[in-house]
């Protein structure tokens, strides 16, 4: 989609700086970082959010969640722990509507994701 930022960094019109891309899938550094590691991982293809998935994609957010685990092991933090974050429409905060994953790590989090009442 060409109004689409991360279709734009798919196709290199737009600079993202990469850590992990395959025929499938691309990861890089979120430009607002949450985390001493905060880096998106998205598929080439794109999905609007995960209320668009069809069966067709199921084996590529498989690959999303791989390469967030690839990304943690990579940086140390596999074990110590991390969060996989896909945020979905107005509530959830979603502003890039092309599906990515947020592989945030590096240090302690909280839950629940939200201010108490
Ligand atoms: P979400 O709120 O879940 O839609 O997350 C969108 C994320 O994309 C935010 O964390 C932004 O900081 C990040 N972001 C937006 N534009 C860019 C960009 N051009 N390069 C890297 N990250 C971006
Ligand atoms: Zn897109």
């Amino acid at each position: 989609m060409a109004d689409c930022i991360f279709c734009r960094i798919v196709a290199k019109q737009i600079p993202a700086k990469v850590v992990h891309e395959d025929a499938d899938v691309i990861a890089f550094e979120d430009l607002n970082p949450q985390a001493p590691t905060h880096v998106l991982v998205i598929p080439r293809k794109h999905v609007p959010t995960l209320n668009d998935l069809v069966e067709e994609d199921e084996a590529l957010l498989g690959k999303l969640h791989r390469a967030g685990a690839a990304i943690a092991k990579a940086r140390g933090f596999a074990g110590s722990g991390w969060r996989a974050v896909m945020n979905v429409n107005r509530d959830a905060g979603q502003t890039v509507f092309h599906v990515h994953l947020h592989v945030l790590g590096g240090k302690p989090m909280g839950w629940p994701p939200f201010p108490a009442a």
